[in-house]
């Protein structure tokens, strides 16, 4: 059969980071790197670790471009976009620069955004697919999600310290696993029912090429580089995963799609219980749920052997939701399945109660 995808003439797409970076020390070369971008630098440096990484910052910018080193509220709200983008036009800013977690490389691409500059994204975990990406997730200032918002350009240049990431606890080294995790098998629902990528088109065959070898490092190197992180060495493996967690998985997801782990995703932090627990972690448990929903028992098994070998949660208790009742898998699922979700990108029609029937296997 003709699936949608494959459908002559249809448009198809990806997109990508304009440069990217890698390898331990990296920072050393944020100067150079920035010289090309513009002369005076704006930088958002996370307060979590501020402390850490102003000197070696400076350092690095040392020579190559004059910078004013802001610390970030902790917040990507649109309180905090607006003063970092009114911090960045007295200052008369060519360019961008955030560092840090996801939430203050998402405030200097949004702020970046408001003023047309160019950014430069230094994240220092690899938790997440977010630093590649052309997406922020804007918060309210009480730290609950307010929206997402896309922006017409993925980040200019993404440049990763793996030694900085290798300092970094290796719980968020595994959580980036567990959205990388979500890469292949979405992606892979998204090229069977063709349904569409986040540029609202199904992506080139090199999108779902990507998300494979995404799912292949991860398989491969996981276990390996969660040993290096606890030794806090950049080794080989950590190498392989942090390409993986980070452009791998952010190229695959948005030009391949997302499916039924980010919406049951969604739908379980709807849950206070989960709070406490990282975005990858719940997109683990996400993955689990949706091969279930395909009834992919041999895949199940393998998948689940693979989250225990790289500290993944495997049920729901391990993500917080130790007291699992009907009424909670029901908030989930309806959650999860709203009209027009990312759930019914899956090949399959997907009910509440298929939704419902998955989480109760992890419980
Ligand atoms: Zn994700």
């Amino acid at each position: 059969m003709l699936v949608n995808s494959q459908a002559p003439g249809l448009l198809r797409g990806a997109r990508f980071p304009g440069r990217y970076i890698q390898g331990a020390g990296a920072i050393a070369r944020l100067g150079a790197e920035a010289k090309g971008f513009g002369g005076k630098a704006v930088v958002l440096l996370d307060r979590g670790i501020y402390d850490l990484l102003l000197d070696d910052v400076r350092a690095a910018l040392e020579g190559h471009v004059s910078a004013e080193i802001v610390r970030h509220g902790g917040e990507c709200s649109e309180s905090q976009i607006a003063l970092l983008s009114e911090k960045a036009r007295q200052a008369g800013a060519e360019l961008l620069i955030g560092a840090g977690g996801g939430k203050a490389l998402d405030t200097a691409k949004a702020a970046a955004r408001d003023l047309s500059l160019p950014v430069i994204i230094l994240p220092t975990i690899a938790a997440s697919d977010a630093p590649c990406s052309a997406l922020a997730v804007i918060y309210n200032d009480d730290g609950s999600v307010a929206y997402d918002t896309f922006l017409p350009r993925n980040p200019d240049l993404v440049l990763v310290d793996t030694a900085l990431i290798a300092r970094a606890p290796a719980r968020y080294l595994a959580a980036g696993i567990g959205d990388a995790l979500a890469t292949w098998y979405e992606a892979e629902s998204c090229r069977r029912s063709g349904a569409f990528n986040c540029m609202r088109m199904p992506g080139v065959s090199l999108a779902y090429e990507i998300a494979r070898y995404c799912r292949d490092t991860i398989f491969e190197h996981g276990a390996a580089a969660l040993a290096e992180c606890d030794a806090d060495t950049a080794g080989p493996a950590l190498e392989r995963v942090v390409e993986a967690n980070i452009l791998l998985s952010g190229i695959g997801f948005e030009s391949g799609g997302v499916a039924a782990a980010h919406a049951i995703h969604h739908g379980l932090c709807e849950l206070e219980d989960v709070h406490h627990h990282l975005h990858g972690e719940k997109v683990a448990i996400g993955v689990l749920a949706g091969l279930k929903l395909h009834d992919a028992d041999e895949e199940f098994e393998r998948v689940r052997d693979f989250c225990r070998s790289v500290r993944l949660p495997i049920r729901l208790a391990d993500i917080g939701i130790a007291d699992v009742t009907e009424e909670k898998l029901a908030t989930v699922a309806r959650r999860a399945c709203r009209p027009g979700e990312i759930i019914h990108n899956e090949p399959m029609p997907v009910t509440e109660d298929m939704v419902v029937k998955a989480l109760r296997t992890l419980a």
